[in-house]
């Protein structure tokens, strides 16, 4: 192949090390972002006119951010960088996008294709999970970042994972009212599965400043809970939970950050026709890859969160990797010194991952203790009982078929967001009905809600006119 048409999908630290490698050895790749700038979510860059430093808007990570932009400014004009543009389907070969700004559309031929879309917040519902006013941790974070704007004067974060502090500790140095951070896991798995957190030191050392700083300024963290309510009307009013002595307390707040951990963006991969399987400590469909990144179609390549979540430093490496790997399939000379590296980073970000999976575990047993009229899918308005009283048996094993039947997961988020609750909440409800040991394997037989496009929404405008 002379001159292959590389594209990549993702202008934060994966795809911008991608699009690195590629532009090194002569390419001119095109980089689609639906972020209006490089950066991916860590890195995101905040509007161009705002003056905040790297240090106020990145933390530690103001160097690594700084170094990230850096290179993509470097070679900007050595790609076909598409800002805003989001990649909302594939079909053999081709990328379709749409321009957010004008609606414009296009369709992308490709000879090889790099999905680098990144993470997203997982979300398990809690009764007023719908409230205005409860946000993803991910959604207060570019709040933040982005707007320079709280989600509340006085907020509570409540959920799991890494993200839980972090987002707490950058609400309580920008000057927002933390009113306490509500962890479901408890300290026995941190106690139990700490230790492999020593694989990235510097990320735990990290995670123990946040947690201090936190309550240094008196700031009450709850480890072990169980969220039983956002309450409110219009808006969040307080936060009601039982805490790890199984006392139920109501914090007052204005608004809630929640999220348990990040989920891969797999979409695309799905409609690339990628191959999946259940991953039973992250209890996500992944798609497979060889250690390089290559999916099961041959010119496919997944790299960074969207593969499988590891952290900014990994997906750089991950974009890397796969760059690399590609080139050197394509018989081009390479420095092959540079692979093993880059495998043994991604090897031990793997086991970074797996600890913090264990250190802070998905707490599916909570969709066991929501009433049944807790909305799962709020697109579509579908409760617990909605999803667990579909029709089921031997035909109907599959939360396709429920989604079929009960439109749960059929909404704008097309899954995303409810998608992985609706198959946790089948999983539960099947424990009588199949003769399965363990939940990840009655997950496995459910399935996943396969990606359809678009994969995000699109603007409709009437041929001619101006999308909004
Ligand atoms: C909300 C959120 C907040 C986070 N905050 C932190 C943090 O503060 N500190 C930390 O250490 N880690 C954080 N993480 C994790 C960290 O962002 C990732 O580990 C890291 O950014 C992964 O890099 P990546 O290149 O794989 O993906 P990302 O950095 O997520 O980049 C993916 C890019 O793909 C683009 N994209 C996705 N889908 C499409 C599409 N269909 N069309 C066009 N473009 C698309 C996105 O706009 C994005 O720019 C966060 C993750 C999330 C989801």
């Amino acid at each position: 192949m002379a001159n292959p048409v590389a594209v990549i999908v993702g202008a934060g630290p994966a795809g911008t090390r991608a699009a690195e490698v590629l532009v090194a050895h002569g390419l001119r790749p095109i980089v689609l972002d639906e972020s209006p700038r490089s950066g991916g979510q860590i890195y995101r860059r905040q509007p161009a006119s705002f003056r905040r430093s790297h240090t106020q808007l990145y933390g530690f990570e103001a160097s690594r951010a700084e170094r990230l932009h850096r290179v993509f400014d470097r070679f900007d004009s050595a790609i076909d960088h598409r800002p805003g543009t989001l990649a909302w389907a594939i079909t053999e070969g081709q990328v379709h996008t749409a321009r957010h700004e004008d609606g414009v559309t296009a369709t992308v031929n490709y000879d090889v294709l790099f999905l680098a879309t990144g993470a997203m917040d997982r979300i398990i519902p809690v009764p007023g999970w719908t409230l205005p006013g409860v946000y993803t941790l991910g959604a207060a974070q570019v709040a933040l970042k982005y707007q320079g704007c709280a989600i509340g004067q006085r907020c509570v974060f409540m959920g799991t994972g890494p993200l839980l502090y972090l987002v707490a500790y950058q609400y309580h140095k920008a000057g927002a009212e933390v009113a306490a951070v509500l962890d479901t896991s408890g300290w026995a798995s941190a106690m139990r599965h700490g230790a492999g957190l020593l694989n990235a030191p510097a990320a735990m050392a990290k995670g123990l400043y946040y947690v201090a700083a936190l309550k240094a300024a008196g700031v009450p963290i709850h480890k072990g809970v169980l969220p039983l309510e956002v309450q409110g009307q219009a808006t969040v009013r307080a936060v009601r939970f039982s805490d790890s002595g199984g006392r139920e307390r109501t914090i007052e707040c204005s608004a809630v950050g929640l999220g348990y951990g990040l989920q891969s963006e797999t979409q695309l991969a799905d409609l690339a026709g990628c191959t999946f399987a259940p991953d039973s400590l992250s209890r996500q469909w992944l798609p497979q890859t060889d250690g390089d990144g290559l999916s099961s179609v041959s010119n496919v390549y997944l790299c960074g969160d969207g593969a499988r979540v590891r952290g900014a430093d990994y997906a750089e490496a991950a974009g890397a990797l796969a760059a690399l790997s590609w080139l050197q399939r394509q018989g081009r000379p390479i420095n092959e010194q540079a692979l093993q590296p880059l495998r043994s980073k991604l090897q031990r970000g793997l086991r970074f991952a797996t600890a913090l999976q264990r250190v802070f575990p998905v707490p599916h047993h909570l969709l066991s203790t929501l009433p049944g009229d807790t909305v799962v899918c709020r697109c579509e308005n579908i409760t617990l009982d909605g999803v667990c009283q579909a029709p089921h048996g031997p035909q109907n094993n599959d939360v396709n078929r429920t989604k079929a039947l009960v439109r749960v997961g059929m909404g704008r988020c097309q899954g995303r967001v409810c998608g992985l609750s609706a198959a946790s909440a089948m999983a539960q409800r099947q424990e009588s009905s199949l003769p399965l040991p363990s939940l990840a394997q009655r997950l496995e037989s459910i399935g996943r809600i396969r990606g359809q496009a678009p994969v995000k929404p699109l603007p409709v405008a009437p041929s001619g006119a101006k999308a909004p």
